[in-house]
Parts: C-alpha cells; structure tokens; sequence
C-alpha cells in the first residue's frame, strides 16, 4: 500500500514514510513528518490502523483527517515512539528541547 502525502499527493511506501517521521512529541502525541518530494511538514498522530493529520485548534491538535493503514499499531515509550506495520518497525525519537 502508498501512503500519500497530504499537501502534494505524493504517494510512498510505508517504508519510506515512515521513516521521514522524526521528532517524537509524547506530550501532544505527534510525530513530525516531513515530506521528502515537497519538503511539506506536518504533524501526524499514530492511530490505531490509521494515520491521522493533526492540526492546531484552541491551544491544541485535533485530529481532522485519516488515513487508514490496516495493521498499523504504534507503541509509546518514554523517549520514542515505535511504529510498527506487518513485521517492521520504525522508532521515531524525541528530541530534547532546550528551554531558552
Ligand atoms: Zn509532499
């Protein structure tokens, strides 16, 4: 299956998808994406067979569009989140912020 993205509709394997995820915000449960074609970022959250597009509203990040991946799971850990599809798994780090 294709995963596409959002903001020009190019279309790319889980594999390369998800590994242009790459800042893990656990707070908000977010990851980062960057588009490699486009260079578009958003912000995504891991769903269940599922991604979904989050966008800021009131102070916070809804969820307003999905996009199913069937078998799509994901696991929360302290400095990262685990992505998984079938048999793979992409870790997708936190990066530390520094409070200026
Ligand atoms: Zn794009």
């Amino acid at each position: 299956m294709l995963i596409p993205c959002f903001a020009c509709e190019s279309r790319f394997d889980p594999d390369e998808y998800f590994l242009a995820c790459h800042d893990y915000n656990r707070g908000m449960d977010l990851v980062a994406w960057t588009c490699p074609r486009c260079g578009n970022r958003d912000d995504l959250r891991v769903l269940p067979d599922a991604i979904g597009l989050a966008y800021p509203r009131r102070g916070r990040f809804d969820v307003q569009d999905r996009f199913r991946v069937p078998g799509l799971r994901r696991h929360r850990l302290d400095m990262r989140l685990d992505i998984s599809l079938d048999k793979e798994i992409w870790r997708v780090p936190t990066r530390l912020r520094q409070l200026t």
